[in-house]
């Protein structure tokens, strides 16, 4: 750990992922994903006569979903099951059996999740971006999720960051979500950094992939369950389970 000394000295930026890493919402996102799919599998399963086989929170949503645009973490999964549906619309109604129908049957269950609460910020993220801030460092917050902006004004740490790359962005510019590190990129590029000199917080493999392709001085796996060995595997420099567990100069 003595190796990821956040501080101005090795660093300008740190840019961070929002759901799991700023805000409690990865487990209400994980809550959608299972809902979603294992209503679709239950159903599939009686058409055909098979054996049903649910969604699973620690292995399917950690290895083929999180930290995805949504689209392609419905693709990803159901190509996981051997599943294949035409991709659609993004205009496709939530019931369209279509991997952007199932995707935006998944928004409408995660907004309707987040209505009941659930966007809380982990204080000792809020803590450590501050400290960071005091000491001049510029922050960002990347997510692929189009709810970003609504999740961090509820969770009231919006004025944290003074850049925001999100889902709305990868629509609107087309750029490739986590793994490619474009979303990342594309935030030390507003900041005016060097992401050599930015460190990157995720606690997907996805996003974890994405920080370590983009040529980041530092990655910093937030396990905040304490099984770091998947986000070490998947390229951090260093796994904590709190923020605060790095230290400072
Ligand atoms: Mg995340």
């Amino acid at each position: 750990l003595t190796d990821a000394a956040i501080g101005p000295s090795r660093f300008d930026a740190v840019i961070l992922d929002l759901d799991g890493v700023i805000t409690r919402t990865a487990v209400v996102h994980a809550r959608a994903w299972k809902s979603l799919f294992d209503d679709y599998l239950e159903r599939r399963a009686a058409q055909s006569n098979e054996t049903f086989v649910p969604f699973d929170i620690d292995s399917d949503y950690k290895l083929y979903v999180d930290g995805k645009p949504r689209y392609d973490g419905v693709a990803s999964f159901l190509e996981s099951r051997d599943i294949e549906l035409p991709r659609g619309e993004s205009t496709d109604p939530p019931d369209a059996e279509t991997v952007c129908g199932l995707g935006n049957r998944k928004n409408a269950l995660f907004v309707e999740l987040l209505e009941r609460g659930g966007a809380d910020p982990y204080p000792d993220a809020v803590e450590a971006v501050c400290r960071w801030r005091e000491q001049g460092l510029r922050t960002a917050v990347v997510s692929s999720s189009r709810n970003c902006q609504q999740v961090l004004i509820s969770a009231d740490v919006e004025d944290l960051f003074e850049v925001r790359v999100d889902g709305l962005d990868l629509e609107r510019d087309d750029l490739p979500g986590k793994p490619h590190p474009e979303m990342f990129l594309e935030a030390a590029r507003r900041l005016g950094v060097a992401p050599a000199r930015s460190v990157v917080f995720e606690d997907a493999v996805s996003g974890v992939e994405a920080g370590r392709r983009g040529g980041f001085g530092l990655v910093v796996g937030v396990a905040r369950d304490g099984e770091d060995d998947l986000l070490l595997r998947s390229g951090a420099d260093v796994a904590v389970a709190r923020l605060t567990d790095l230290p400072g100069e």
